[in-house]
């Protein structure tokens, strides 16, 4: 009786015992509780309720927590790990408070990147990691720290740099396709098009560039095989190239996207990026700004580096198309992603103001070694 007053109590449902007896108070904490966890509400203490009463008064790190079989162990501690893991990207399913499989695996994913042993359970030195962590990583995982410590640790430069640029869709999927008096304006031709020039920007800065594909491939590459080949390849920048569409025609401007989910996880690095390529191609060619988005797309999710998508205007819209259809205004867009790629390798206390890069004399600056300032 006075470990049922205990736990109601921890949980804010009974103020401090005065009796002992089980008294109304009680069993109306009893019924609130019931209703709190989905149980049927009948105000008595039966094997369920306890179960859960039981579950309820478990604190995070006051016990080992493992992958138990065949009864998995259940608690408050398993559901704010869980809710934890998932605040820092880890793929948890959602907070059951059931410390199944899919936690152990995301325990020991997030074992191995803290460089712990990866058991999967929940001990006093993954906790400790998770307590030392949890002050400083808010959405994000480690290895996204990691990924922007790297990034700030290896310079300005952009020589050396690896950048894989994802012109979208191709071979059977044109993408977007509008027909424009005799002419056929689509998607995978364009953002070819401006894959092909970005590379030749890049290059000449002196990064090693490879497209995910060629002009005319036979079949359409999945996201989930280019996000693979970045990975291959060890790319420190993705970027994937699409433009918009939209039945209605006045549906226009530039959005640019990075991995997040809707519970508020980012890869930090991949926003920044998407921030920068966002402002500087609305700095540069005047589309309208339709803002940076967070999605879990597989493109995004499984790629290991910085990456964003971008959507270069709406093919749709007679506006964007008649600039699209204009090379010295894919040059543009083209000098703007190239801006935000060598912003992403400077120190953001030496960042610059958008649009001010000359991307023509990167090259000789970067050679040079003043980091335009
Ligand atoms: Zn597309």
């Amino acid at each position: 009786m006075t470990e049922i007053r205990t736990v109601l109590t921890g949980l804010d449902l009974l103020p401090p015992a005065t009796g002992d007896e089980f008294d109304l108070a009680t069993e109306r904490a009893v019924r609130a509780f019931q209703q709190s966890r989905g149980l049927s509400v009948d105000g008595r203490v039966g094997a369920e309720t306890w179960r859960a009463l039981d579950a309820a008064r478990w604190r995070l790190g006051a016990r080992t927590l493992y992958h138990a079989v065949p009864e998995p162990l259940t608690g408050e501690d398993v559901r704010s790990l869980q809710e934890r893991l998932l605040e820092m990207g880890y793929d948890v399913g959602h907070a059951d408070a059931v410390y199944g499989v899919r936690t152990a695996r995301a325990v020991a994913q997030f074992q191995r990147e803290v460089g712990l042993k990866p058991d999967g359970s929940c001990g006093p030195h993954t906790m400790g990691a998770l307590r030392r962590l949890g002050r400083k990583v808010v959405g994000g995982r480690p290895q996204w720290l990691r990924e922007s410590d790297a990034i700030r640790q290896s310079g300005p430069t952009l020589v050396g740099r690896t950048v894989v640029i994802d012109p979208g869709h191709g071979g059977t999927d044109p993408g977007v396709v509008v027909p424009d008096g005799p002419l056929r304006w689509s998607e995978a031709d364009l953002v070819h098009d401006l894959a092909s020039r970005l590379e030749g920007r890049l290059a000449a800065a002196g990064v090693r560039v490879q497209l995910t594909r060629g002009p005319t491939p036979a079949t359409c590459l999945p996201d989930t095989d280019r996000a693979q080949l970045a990975n291959s390849l060890g790319a420190d920048v993705f970027i994937s190239l699409h433009t918009d569409g939209h039945a209605n025609p006045e549906a226009d401007g530039v959005a640019t996207y990075h991995y997040g989910t809707d519970n508020g996880v980012t890869s930090a690095t991949g926003e920044r990026l998407a921030g920068l390529v966002q402002r500087e191609i609305v700095a540069r060619t005047g589309l309208r700004d339709c803002r940076t988005h967070a999605k879990a797309w597989d493109l995004l999710r499984l790629t290991r580096m910085p990456a964003v998508r971008v959507e270069v205007g709406y093919l749709t819209s007679p506006q964007d198309r008649n600039r699209l259809v204009d090379p010295r205004f894919r040059d543009k867009v083209v000098e703007a992603i190239v801006a935000a790629v060598q912003r992403m390798f400077f120190p953001i206390e030496r960042d610059v103001p958008t649009g001010s890069i000359d991307v023509s004399e990167l090259r000789a600056v970067v050679a040079a070694g003043a980091v335009m300032d």
